[in-house]
């Protein structure tokens, strides 16, 4: 798994200094420098296992307290084609695991795992292989958003799979993006589209670096989708945002069944069975696999209180 030279590295959130504490700050850009083991051991939490087993155990648990998932094998910006062939192969089979467990989840893919740095039509043509076997199986499959690299040519499979009749396709629009808005209007009828933050450092041409700016654009989003009759993923631990997004669905007078509120394991548990309760539906994203790396580091990058953590494993490690 490499990134190729010339393209972003994956690295960061829309956070400032402001927003978590100067410590916390610092450890979070320093974090490439800590040592594997511990950033494994402090991001055990945001990852389901090595297995496809303990994934599907994950999810187990996460359906009997009622809540949905989404099933991601950990993997990006693959350039070798037999990797990629592994990934299509890991997703078929978490796919069939699904069934064989009659199991509340589907799949949510990102396309540099199927080659899409390599060549856009390999790309295409595992996905479509994928979306159709997911249809049979009456799943669904997401494709996550990357870098700012690959959100046109993202947007391009999700619109070339949709015109081929595929429907179990959905996609991700990202609010630090400053053209969302723009590819709102340009997706096709009946899209399926997460709305996220956005997690990639992208220069402040493209993307919002404001974190209130970043939430409000979040929140026009929310409603150009909804205006537009889409199915929404609101993928946010951030209680402001699920607030204003409280206040839409009841403005809209929206059924529980036009949209889904969505988090990633390990992360705002308290807020996540808050959301249930409430009577919304909420779909846990649920990574699993063995290239948890540079997913960790993404996590850990956004947790407030990472020093407190980091430090805590430290001496946990020396006992
Ligand atoms: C289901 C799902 C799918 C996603 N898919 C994509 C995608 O395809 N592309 C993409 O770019 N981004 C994706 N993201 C990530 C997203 O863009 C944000 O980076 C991430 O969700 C944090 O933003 P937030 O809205 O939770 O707000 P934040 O302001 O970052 O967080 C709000 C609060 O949540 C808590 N919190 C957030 N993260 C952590 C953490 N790691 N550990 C502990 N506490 C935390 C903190 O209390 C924080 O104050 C996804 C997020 C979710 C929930």
């Amino acid at each position: 798994m490499t990134a190729p030279g010339g393209l972003r590295r994956l690295d960061g959130p829309v956070r400032t200094a402001t927003s978590v504490s100067a410590f916390d700050y610092i450890l979070s850009r320093s974090l490439p420098l800590v040592p594997k083991p511990i950033v494994r051991r402090v991001s055990r939490r945001y990852i389901a296992g090595d297995t496809l087993s303990e994934a599907v155990q994950a999810v187990r648990e996460l359906n009997a307290k009622g809540f949905m998932a989404t099933l991601d094998v950990l993997g990006e910006s693959v350039t070798d084609r037999p990797l990629v062939e592994t990934a299509v192969g890991e997703y078929e089979g978490a796919l069939r695991a699904i069934g064989a467990a009659r199991l509340d989840s589907n799949l949510s893919v990102k396309p540099t795992q199927f080659g899409l740095r390599l060549d856009f039509d390999l790309c295409l043509t595992k996905l479509r292989r994928l979306v159709h076997l997911a249809r049979d199986a009456a799943n669904f499959v997401r494709l996550d958003m990357e870098d700012s690299s690959c959100t046109s040519p993202t947007l391009d499979l999700y619109r070339r799979l949709r015109a081929e009749g595929l429907g179990n396709l959905g996609v991700v629009l990202q609010a630090y993006m400053r053209r969302s808005l723009n590819d709102v209007r340009d997706l096709p009828e009946a899209a399926n589209v997460r709305l996220c933050k956005g997690i990639y450092i992208e220069p402040p041409e493209i993307a919002y670096r404001d974190g209130a700016l970043v939430n409000k654009n979040f929140l026009a989003l929310l409603e150009a989708l909804f205006e537009r009759g889409f199915y929404v993923g609101i993928a946010t631990h951030d209680e402001e945002l699920v607030w204003e997004a409280y206040r839409l669905i009841e403005r809209r007078r929206l059924s529980p069944s036009a949209y889904e509120f969505q988090m990633l394991l390990g992360v705002a548990e308290s807020l996540r069975a808050r959301i249930r309760r409430d009577g919304h539906r909420l779909r846990v994203y649920v990574p699993f696999g063995a290239h948890w790396y540079a997913y960790s580091l993404r996590r850990l990058k956004e947790n407030p209180r990472l020093a407190g953590y980091v430090l805590s494993s430290l001496f946990a490690g020396r006992r």
